[in-house]
């Protein structure tokens, strides 16, 4: 495995998959940057042992390693800074919100020097009921609501610090808002480049078939794109300040060559927008997307690598269009929450299932957990592949090919397809899912009516509760029958 962004790999990489044999130790990735595990053969995160922390809290819980996530922030945004100020150029770091928001979440972002980036009036909310200055919070959404749009022109001083149009009609919708509430609004407009990106490829076409932003390319020859049709509604109205342009081109990404080719789009459409009307945009946002290590060997994505061949990219592009190079802002928010995060959860029914003649495996060991797709819907959503191991104890028992399944009534109700677990598997064990520390809790629902795990946050020791576990009754206070 190749260690990156300083997280020391530990010793024990290469014996992962094997859990009987791990010494103690630190995890490694993909486990939270504290994980250790002990001399007794338990894991603690952030000098709380993980035994006793579900002891006292219960499963499912999520845990949320809080020097990680701090560390990731600062990480990115200095890795940033620095490729950034190379070449002269600002740079700025949206957490987004999305992947996990509360308000401790959104002070410790601040904290560590970034915006906040909301997609909907609860995040919005969130983000500025957590202190979060406004002019640092961004709102996001093809489809935004008034109360979203109020809220976002009103808070704080002068409004949020931008608004990210989505579409024609909107530009029209927020000025006309903006006017009724006698403030200006300060706006940026999403573009759809044609890049793709996720997984270990990128792909590039030319036109664009999704419902966010408007495309940089022209339908037909000769016509202006819909994105510099956009472009010269926002100038045409005076309660819109347009900041810049957005490009958010896709999650999980680990080449950055998608996020170079998207950048020069965008300077294309700033410097051709310059050509037209004079008015050279200040700022250029990229988006978020930056991919993580899901499994033990997988590598994420450097953040000095990102930021050197961004900046790099973006300084190109300027020089190449003959314009100034703009401020830039990114919206990460998987790589600063998701590795920092685990789901712990206890092992009840453990059923081995003999498959058919002619299968990969003669048997399946199908282990249930008490959560499930509920508390993490990726697999079952996308095919999303993660990683368990038993926290409680080790095991000199061989390993077996197992399933993590939920308690959901739902045959795809899987946590995790393929993991080698200890034979000797059994009710009562303690099991930790790894990097579910963005988009779990945040896509989290209550199906079957089960209630959602809580989040604790784990740091020198110290236990945070961040948010509180739902209960049945939480459930029936909102049943009105
Ligand atoms: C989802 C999203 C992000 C964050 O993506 P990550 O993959 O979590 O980094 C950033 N910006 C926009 C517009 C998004 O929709």
């Amino acid at each position: 495995m190749t260690a990156t962004s300083g997280h020391d790999a530990g010793p024990a990489d290469d014996s992962r998959d094997l859990p009987g044999g791990l010494p103690d130790g630190p995890l490694g990735l993909p486990w939270p940057r504290t994980a250790v595990r002990r001399a007794d053969g338990s894991v603690a995160v952030g000098d709380v042992g993980l035994p006793e922390l579900a002891a006292a809290q219960g499963t499912p819980l999520y845990v949320v390693d809080e020097r990680d996530m701090r560390e990731r922030a600062a990480a990115l945004r200095d890795a940033m800074t620095t490729a950034f100020a190379e070449h002269g150029a600002e740079v700025e770091l949206f957490y987004a919100g999305k992947a996990f928001l509360c308000r401790a979440v959104a002070r410790w972002m601040s904290q560590e020097g970034l915006g906040i980036d909301t997609a909907s009036l609860g995040e919005l909310t969130t983000a500025l009921s957590a202190g979060v200055d406004a002019a640092r919070v961004g709102l996001h959404g093809n489809n935004k609501s008034d109360e979203e749009l109020e809220l976002a022109l009103t808070a704080g001083d002068k409004g949020i610090g931008r608004v990210v149009l989505d579409s024609l009609v909107e530009v029209d919708r927020v000025a006309d808002v903006a006017a009724g509430l006698g403030v200006r609004a300060r706006v940026m407009l999403r573009v759809t480049t044609g890049v793709h990106a996720g997984g270990h490829e990128y792909i590039s076409t030319g036109h664009e078939d999704q419902k966010f932003g408007l495309s940089v390319h022209p339908a037909r020859p000769g016509e202006d794109s819909p994105a510099l049709t956009a472009l010269l509604a926002i100038l045409a109205r005076p309660e819109l300040d347009l900041l810049g342009l957005h490009s958010h081109i896709g999650s999980q990404i680990l080449d950055p060559a998608g996020f170079d080719a998207a950048a020069r789009e965008v300077l294309r459409v700033r410097a051709e927008l310059a050509e037209r009307t004079g008015v050279l945009v200040p700022e250029v946002d990229l988006g978020g997307g930056f991919g993580v290590a899901y499994l033990p060997g997988e590598v994420e994505l450097d953040p000095e690598r990102i930021a050197k061949e961004t900046a790099a990219a973006v300084v190109e592009a300027a020089a190449e269009t003959g314009t100034a190079v703009p401020r830039v802002s990114f919206e990460p928010g998987r790589s600063i929450a998701g590795p920092a995060g685990l789901t712990l959860y206890t092992v009840g029914t453990v059923k081995p299932v003999r498959l058919p003649e002619g299968s990969e495996l003669a048997e399946r060991l199908y282990v249930s957990i008490d959560g499930g797709m509920g508390d993490n819907i990726r697999p079952a959503l996308y095919g999303a592949a993660y990683h368990a191991e038993l926290v409680g104890r080790t095991s000199s028992a061989p390993p077996v090919r197992a399933r993590v399944v939920g308690k959901h009534c739902e045959s795809g109700d899987i946590v995790v397809h393929d993991v080698d677990l200890p034979a000797d598997v059994h009710a009562g064990d303690l099991l930790a899912v790894a990097v579910t520390g963005a988009y779990g809790r945040s896509m989290a629902s209550t199906y079957n009516l089960l209630p959602r795990p809580g989040v604790v946050a784990v740091r020198d020791g110290e236990v945070t509760p961040l948010v509180r576990r739902e209960s049945v009754a939480d459930l029936l206070a909102l049943d009105l029958g």
